[in-house]
């Protein structure tokens, strides 16, 4: 059972960026207002990510690192109407499995004390220990893939480039994020821990991107503030609740630059509903348009597609990264005639 456990973990929490994308989730679902994340070695010896939400119920204690259990569904109707992207109970759990995972947690009547909870890869409790905790939640990942030795490996060989997709992940986190006030930082070896970005909170995205991407980036951004229309398809029309058949897009895009020029993937961030995931077909359609421009940059892309949660599978890939829309060629065509 356990080496089963640990391949199904694999498969929810594949790298870095799961690890921190799962544990910012749980936070901004905890409806946290800063969230701090903390790597060490670039996050090969530990990252570390701490909320002022709402902690963790005594109650749940014995509950949150089990396979499948969410604080977060009530009952299956819950399903489709889904505000959390968190829902499946796999990311403690999973973590757990595949590292040493730890947690220090405070509800608002028990701060400035608190409970730090141990558990076993099993995601069984362990031990409940009182400690110094403000309200609010911090849970570590220690030795992230040490019960996978080969990914491990893959891992300490890669984790430059592992780190860069993170913060990239985290970057848009922190743009988007305007009432969450956001910081990163990382401690090598031997040396002391260094701020990698902060934002404030109650910014503008746009004041957040000049922080986080610079002023130089944000002078060659214009907004999108577009209404797409959305064909109902027919898993949408068997639902009683047929949803709102219009995605409104905001944010911004980079006018596009003739001459020399790179490819920026990386800058490219779509998020649906304000929670950073991969549209790949949008991001193809745009960077198409571009390329018919004659253009030799793809673009910053910063944008947010805001819709209803019945427009949209969070279930594709297991680690909720990639979202397929239903129907989307209708969508595509209207942003290109946008664009
Ligand atoms: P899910 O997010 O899908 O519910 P997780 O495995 O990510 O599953 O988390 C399990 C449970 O642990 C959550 O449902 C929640 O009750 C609790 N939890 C995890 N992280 C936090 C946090 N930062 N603040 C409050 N509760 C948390
Ligand atoms: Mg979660």
């Amino acid at each position: 059972a356990k080496s089963v456990h640990q391949i199904q973990s694999g498969q929810v929490i594949v790298d870095l960026c799961s690890v921190a994308k799962e544990l910012v989730e749980n936070s901004l679902d905890a409806a946290a207002t800063s969230i701090e994340v903390r790597f060490k070695n670039n996050g090969l010896d530990s990252i570390e990510v701490q909320d002022n939400g709402t902690g963790i119920a005594p109650t749940n204690y014995e509950n949150i690192a089990l396979k499948h259990y969410t604080s977060k569904l009530s009952n299956y109707d819950d399903l489709s109407s889904l505000q959390t992207f968190g829902f499946r109970g796999e990311a403690i759990s999973s973590l757990c499995a595949l590292s040493k995972l730890y947690i220090t947690t405070a509800q608002a009547d028990e701060a400035p004390k608190g409970k730090r909870l141990d558990f076993d890869t099993m995601g069984r409790l362990t031990s409940t220990t009182v400690v110094a905790c403000q309200k609010g939640t911090t849970a570590t990942v220690e030795n992230l893939f040490e019960a996978l030795p080969v990914r491990r490996k893959e891992l300490a060989k890669n984790i430059k480039r592992e780190y860069g997709k993170v913060l990239g992940l985290l970057h848009a986190y922190a743009c988007i994020c305007v009432n969450v006030k956001f910081t990163v930082k990382n401690a090598m070896p031997k040396a002391k821990s260094m701020t990698v970005f902060s934002t404030k909170a109650n910014l503008t995205t746009r004041e957040n991107i000049a922080n986080v991407y610079g002023a130089k980036t944000l002078a060659a951004l214009v907004p999108i503030d577009l209404d797409l229309d959305f064909q109902p398809t027919l898993t949408q029309m068997v639902r009683k609740d047929k949803p709102n058949t219009t995605i409104h897009v905001q944010g911004h895009i980079s006018k596009p630059v003739y001459g020399e020029g790179r490819q920026t993937p990386d800058r490219q961030m779509f998020f649906v509903n304000g929670r950073p995931c991969g549209l790949p077909q949008i991001a193809k359609a745009i960077n198409e348009v571009y390329k018919s421009f004659n253009v030799s940059q793809s673009p910053f892309i910063f944008a947010d597609f805001q819709m209803d949660t019945g427009a949209y599978d969070v279930n594709v890939s297991p680690d909720k990264r990639t979202i397929l829309l239903h129907d989307s060629a209708a969508l595509i065509e209207n942003l290109k005639t946008a664009l």
